[in-house]
C-alpha cells in the first residue's frame, strides 16, 4: 500500500515551517546570492509519473550540482564503465570544490559528484556526444516532459566569472592527462550544465529512471538494473559531499544536492523526491531540504534501510 503522499508532504511542510529561512544562499556565485532564502517547495513523483507537491514545487530554481547525477547516468549509458578508470567512487570527506586530494591521487577525482569528478564526467560526455550540455538538456526535457526547460545564461556567466577554482581543478587534471577536451570547453559546458533551471516537479520526474531501476519515462532502458543500483549507491555515499554520512543517517536515501538549494532523493522501486530551499549549511547542502527529507522518511518509515 502506498502512503497518501500528498498528505505526507503537507505534514512535512507544516513540521519544517519553523526552520524556513535558516542557512544562507550560495554567495560564491553572485547570481545565486540574491534569491529569497524563505522559498520552500517539495515534490514527489511516483514510478508511474504521478506527481504530488507542496509550497513552491513548480517554481524553477538553479539545479547546479544535481545535474551531476544526470551527466553521470548519460556518460555511463553511452560510454560504459570505462569511465571508472578516470574517476573513483569513494566519498572524499572534503568540500565539493577541494583541490587537496587531487595531487596525491594523480588527478583521479575521488567520485563523480565533487566538482573535479563532475568535470571528468562532462569531459567524457562531451567526447561521446560532441555537445555535453545539449545532450543533458535534451534528456532533462524529455524525462520531465517539460520542453521549456533551459539554461540560465546569467547564472552560467556569473559562475564563469568567478570560476577560478573549477578552472584550477580542470587544468590540474589536464596536467595529469585526465582531460580529453580543451579545459575551457569542458568548463564552459560544466557552467552551462549547472545553470539549468528546473522545478522540484521537473527534477522528481527527470530522476524517475533512478527509482525505476534504470527505465526511462517512455519505458525504454537508459541504464541496466545494475548500473542504476551503482548510481544510487554513489549518490548515497557521495551525493552530499562531506556530509554524506550525516545525510545517510538522517534521511536514509540516495540523494544529490546542489548549491542552488535543491536536493534530489530516490526511493528505489517507488518514487523520486525533490526539495528546494536556498538556505545552505556550511557544507553547501540545503538546511530545510535535508530537514524535510529527514521528516519524510521518519513519518513514512520509507528508506533504503
Ligand atoms: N556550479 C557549482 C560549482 O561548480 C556547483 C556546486 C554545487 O552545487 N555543489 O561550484
Amino acid at each position: 500500500m502506498e502512503p497518501d503522499y500528498q498528505a505526507v508532504l503537507e505534514q512535512v511542510a507544516e513540521d519544517i515551517a519553523p526552520q524556513i529561512g535558516h542557512g544562507r544562499p550560495a554567495e560564491y556565485i553572485p547570481a545565486l546570492s540574491s534569491v529569497d532564502p524563505r522559498r520552500f517547495g517539495m515534490a514527489l513523483a511516483d514510478v508511474h509519473g504521478q506527481v504530488y507537491g507542496v509550497g513552491d514545487w513548480q517554481e524553477p530554481f538553479s539545479t547546479q550540482s544535481i545535474t551531476k547525477v544526470f551527466t553521470l547516468a548519460l556518460a555511463l549509458a553511452r560510454g560504459g564503465d570505462s569511465l571508472w578508470q578516470r574517476v573513483g567512487r569513494e566519498p572524499s570527506g572534503n568540500p565539493f570544490n577541494s583541490l587537496v586530494q587531487l595531487e596525491y591521487e594523480n588527478g583521479i577525482p575521488r567520485n563523480p559528484f565533487i566538482n573535479a569528478g563532475a568535470l571528468v564526467v562532462t569531459d567524457r560526455l562531451h567526447g561521446l556526444t560532441g555537445d555535453a550540455r545539449g545532450a543533458l538538456l535534451d534528456f532533462l526535457r524529455t524525462e520531465s516532459g517539460n520542453d521549456r526547460l533551459d539554461f540560465a545564461p546569467e547564472v552560467a556567466e556569473s559562475e564563469a566569472g568567478h570560476g577560478d577554482r573549477n578552472a584550477a581543478l580542470g587544468y590540474f587534471m589536464a596536467s595529469c592527462g585526465n582531460m580529453h577536451n580543451p579545459v575551457p570547453t569542458v568548463l564552459d559546458h560544466y557552467f552551462w550544465q549547472c545553470s539549468i533551471e528546473m522545478s522540484c516537479a521537473d527534477l522528481a520526474l527527470a530522476g524517475g529512471f533512478l527509482a525505476r531501476h534504470g527505465v526511462r519515462a517512455d519505458g525504454t532502458r537508459l541504464l541496466t538494473r545494475s548500473e542504476a543500483k551503482q548510481v544510487n549507491a554513489v549518490m548515497l555515499t557521495c551525493g552530499t559531499y562531506d556530509a554524506a554520512g550525516e545525510f545517510a543517517y538522517r534521511v536514509g536515501l540516495p540523494g544529490k544536492s546542489g548549491v542552488g538549494g535543491g536536493v534530489l532523493a530516490v526511493l528505489p522501486g517507488r518514487a523520486t523526491l525533490c526539495v528546494y530551499s536556498p538556505g545552505l549549511d556550511a557544507r553547501g547542502n540545503s538546511v530545510v531540504g535535508v530537514a524535510a527529507l529527514d521528516r519524510f522518511t521518519t513519518l513514512t518509515g520509507l528508506s533504503v534501510f
